[in-house]
């Protein structure tokens, strides 16, 4: 509507005045390009420009994503996200592949270990594990007691510490972990290597617990603490 003599000064504010049509794409994905979005090359360099923001590139999984994955404190939420993700991902299925594999890796190990070591000095101290590739998360065995039938131990791992009793002669061992005086023991999960005891996260300072395990005809109590 401006007055021609004066469009040329005005070029800034009637030069995109046909370009309607991309006004409307801001709003609403058009099903096709209008004859105008096909013809005008400004527009068509705006949408490719636009393009990013209207399909966002997938955002990979982070450090601190495949962390809780594998510790297992996601939401809901997050791990169907996960599952989303790796689902079409095969860089970040890869790393939650890694993971899993890390964590056999370190089975592997601790049974190397455990068959390796005999009763050296070093099963008593706080001897790490010895690392393998794709193990991750070293761990940290602490001997409390070691008897005939079975032998007590403290494993750190991940910032996590449980209690491993395991029996070592065949016979049956029972075992109860008491953190308060008069509270029921806590409850134990039984495992390829004995019966463990999740004690929590470590804490800075001492913690103690109490401990009774039975084998055979002994009986053994004893405070610990982690
Ligand atoms: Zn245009
Ligand atoms: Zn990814």
């Amino acid at each position: 509507m401006l007055d021609p003599n004066e469009r040329v000064q005005a070029w800034w504010f009637s030069a995109r005045a046909d370009c309607d049509d991309l006004v409307a794409t801001w709003t609403q994905q058009p099903r096709s390009l209008s004859p105008h979005l096909q013809s005008c090359a400004e527009c068509r360099a705006d949408l490719a420009d636009t393009a990013v923001v209207d399909q966002p590139p997938r955002r990979h999984l982070t450090t601190e994503e495949l962390w809780s994955f594998d510790l297992g404190t996601m939401s809901a939420d997050e791990r169907a996200r996960v599952d989303a993700h790796t689902a079409s991902c095969s860089d970040c299925a890869q790393a939650v592949l890694a993971l899993e594999e890390g964590d056999s890796a370190i089975d592997e190990a601790l049974e190397m270990e455990a068959e390796g070591a005999g009763a050296s000095a070093a099963r008593t101290s706080r001897a790490p594990v010895p690392r393998r590739p794709g193990a991750r998360h070293p761990e940290q065995r602490e001997v409390l007691e070691e008897r005939r039938d079975f032998r007590v131990l403290l494993v750190r791992e991940r910032q996590r510490v449980r209690l491993l009793v395991q029996p070592l002669s065949g016979r049956s061992v029972t075992a109860a972990v008491f953190l308060t005086p008069g509270k029921p023991s806590l409850k134990p999960s039984q495992g390829p290597e004995g019966i463990s005891f999740e004690l929590g996260a470590e804490a800075g300072g001492a913690r103690s617990a109490h401990l009774t395990v039975q084998a055979g005809g002994e009986t053994l109590e004893r405070d610990f603490s982690y």
